[in-house]
């Protein structure tokens, strides 16, 4: 929207005459980030606009309001509002406009793609109604709403005639999509049988209890759908999983993955989990080891619990912080062995990756169970498909081989 009124975009640490920072704030890191943002956008040049929204400015609009130097401070949801005060540019004083979220109904389209190479993230839904007990999002983002479909389909088709190979459905709850009677598996089902020239449909993560037959079936019949599903665990205990208020239990969890590697073979799952959450006892943490091995994820993202204001998880007992930080270090190291016990198992197969960039005296691209490939430099294989045989893993790469264009 800025490029369309004549802007145009510079890297972060350039002067500028506006920054727009849209802030993260699903932890108190991710808020202590933002706030660097903010301050260093000032810095860099006192006399700019600086304009804060996101999750950070819905949360504590206050807190940002009061950073000397910040212009306007905007909610979620009415993003859109930024240009135009940009371009006003009248605000004197701090102007703030943050809305309660959680009345709010409709989906703020801001045709959000987002670019990577030859990848690009599609956000099709906004919002969760889980209240999951550790987590803000809920009040930052509100309530569950959808992109229409037709919009979805639409915006794919022009990403792949712009010459993107692969495109990441996003949203925060993406697996509640829903457009009148058309659900996420319906919308994939379209993705797949509409858009012409993809090759590629990703979605970024999903909750075990929102994968349905139909999807299932997808998945093991459409070369389109990745190979690779991002399924958030957050824990390996039943006790902590009530606590948090998950919709599954380790059983489930268990049989679930099985269906769907029954379904889809070598398919990449990963996952995510939080540790130290309140009252986690070593027992209980342990528990949450064991599982995982049963599981034998292809990668795990760890996260040290946070207390966010708001939520319940809040009011619990805290786990130290020392504590905590065993427990990564500990689950980081089983999450590299599992990687790697996944990865070694396409040793001498042949592997078709979508070539991306170059890195170092490579180039590297992804599989479609997203195993990062790295192969000699040939500088025209950027945005192609190519088959290549897997010669070697070494952590956090596959090195291969061009065996067909
Ligand atoms: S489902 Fe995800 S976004 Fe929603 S409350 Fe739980 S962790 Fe947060």
């Amino acid at each position: 929207m800025f490029v369309e009124k004549g802007f145009s975009r510079v890297p972060f640490d350039s002067v500028a005459d506006c920054y727009i920072i849209n802030t993260c704030s699903v932890t108190n890191t991710a808020d202590a980030k933002s706030r660097k943002m903010i301050r260093k956008a000032i810095k860099m040049n006192p006399d700019a606009f600086v304009g804060v929204m996101g999750c950070y400015s819905q949360a504590k609009p206050d807190e940002v309001s009061k950073i000397i130097g910040v212009n306007a401070v905007i909610g979620n949801n009415h993003k859109k509002e930024m240009v135009e005060l940009v371009l006003n540019n009248k605000v004197d004083e701090c102007y703030v406009d943050v809305k309660d979220i959680l009345r709010d109904t409709t989906y703020e389209d801001l045709m959000s793609f987002e670019f990577e190479h030859t990848r690009a993230f599609l956000k099709i839904e906004d919002g969760c109604d889980n209240f999951c007990s550790y987590c803000i999002i809920p009040y930052t983002r509100g309530r569950v709403r959808s992109k229409p479909y037709k919009d979805v389909l639409k915006e794919i088709q022009g990403i792949v005639y712009k010459g993107y190979k692969e495109v990441v459905l996003s949203g925060i709850h993406t697996g509640k999509y829903r457009d009148n009677d058309v659900n996420l598996s319906a919308l994939v089902k379209m993705i797949v049988n509409e858009v012409k020239g993809l090759r590629r449909l990703r979605l970024s993560s999903i909750e075990i209890n929102e994968i349905d037959d139909e999807f299932l079936e997808m998945l093991q019949n459409e070369k389109v759908i990745a190979k690779h599903l991002h399924l958030p665990l957050q824990a390996g205990s039943d006790e902590i999983l009530k606590l948090m208020n998950r919709k599954y239990d380790t059983n489930y969890f268990y049989e679930k993955v099985q269906k769907i590697r029954n379904a889809c073979k070598d398919i990449s799952i990963t996952t995510d989990v939080i540790v130290g959450f309140p009252t986690e006892t070593d027992e209980q943490f342990n528990e949450s080891l064991e599982f995982i091995k049963k599981v034998r994820f292809s990668g795990i993202h760890v996260f040290p619990y946070s207390k966010r204001e708001k939520t319940k998880a809040a009011l619990m007992t805290q786990v130290k912080d020392q504590v905590k930080d065993n427990r990564v270090k500990e689950l980081m190291n089983l999450s590299k062995e599992l990687e790697a016990e996944y990865a070694q198992k396409f040793v001498g197969k042949t592997l078709d990756i979508i070539v991306e960039n170059t890195h170092e005296e490579y180039l590297v691209g992804h599989t479609t169970n997203y195993l990062k490939v790295l192969i000699p430099k040939m500088t025209d294989f950027i945005g192609k498909d190519i088959q290549v045989k897997i010669e070697k893993y070494e952590y956090p790469y596959c090195y291969g081989k061009v065996v067909e264009e």
